[in-house]
């Protein structure tokens, strides 16, 4: 085993958030605590190890290093906001990390992954963002993990369904969002999400 998961959490810890996040592109960080269970059971699973990872949305990219951190065997994370990817970029840089993260929006990729790891848009502010997100995972990996809002699994299970996969394994975390955006009425407030493992 290379990293303790407790480990694997404190060093995500220091991954930096959105500098000015952006509401349109529902920029919310995952954190460690989720990032670095999510990705241990991906890892437990043996679908991290020497793996070629692929992160959709990656953001400032905790999902993305903290595989780096577990011995993916190469890392890609793709976000539409080359803000995110030059704050994802300096900190892969400051891990001594290869992981490579270019700007494209998610249709537009067209690469191949062994796992995708994402923590997608919701669809909150742009209808269907976690179906786009969704899809294309299922186009570029036989395994994937993706965390959404836990009122969406049936959703999600469905999707999966209609492609011929299946979800199995999920997992509710709560999630707490602090005040980032304007229209936030509250300090913070806790939103319920799943991580789901499709396969
Ligand atoms: N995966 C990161 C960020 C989650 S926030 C983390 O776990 O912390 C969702 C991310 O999706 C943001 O970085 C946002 O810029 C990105 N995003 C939103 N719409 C997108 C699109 N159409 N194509 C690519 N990335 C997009």
């Amino acid at each position: 085993m290379r990293i303790r998961k407790k480990d694997l959490e404190i060093a995500l810890a220091k991954v930096p958030v959105f500098r000015d996040p952006k509401a349109a592109l529902e920029q919310y960080p995952t954190p460690a605590s989720i990032a670095a269970d999510m990705l241990f059971n991906a890892y437990s699973n043996g679908d991290v190890e020497g793996m070629k990872v692929m992160d959709l949305g990656c953001g400032t990219g905790v999902l993305s290093l903290g595989a780096w951190m577990l011995g993916a065997g190469m890392v890609v994370g793709y976000d539409v906001d080359p803000d995110a990817l030059e704050t994802a970029r300096e900190c892969a840089r400051s891990f001594g990390s290869d992981a490579v993260f270019i700007e494209s929006d998610v249709n537009g990729v067209a690469e191949k992954a062994d796992t995708v790891v994402m923590n997608p848009p919701f669809g909150c502010q742009t209808r269907r963002a976690d179906r786009d997100f969704l899809d294309k995972a299922m186009d570029s990996a036989d395994c994937i993990y993706s965390v959404h809002k836990a009122e969406t699994l049936e959703f999600v299970t469905e999707r999966a369904e209609d492609r011929g996969r299946r979800v199995v394994y999920n997992k509710i975390y709560k999630y707490e969002i602090p005040h980032t955006f304007s229209f936030h009425k509250s300090v913070k407030r806790t939103v319920d999400v799943v991580v789901v493992n499709i396969r």
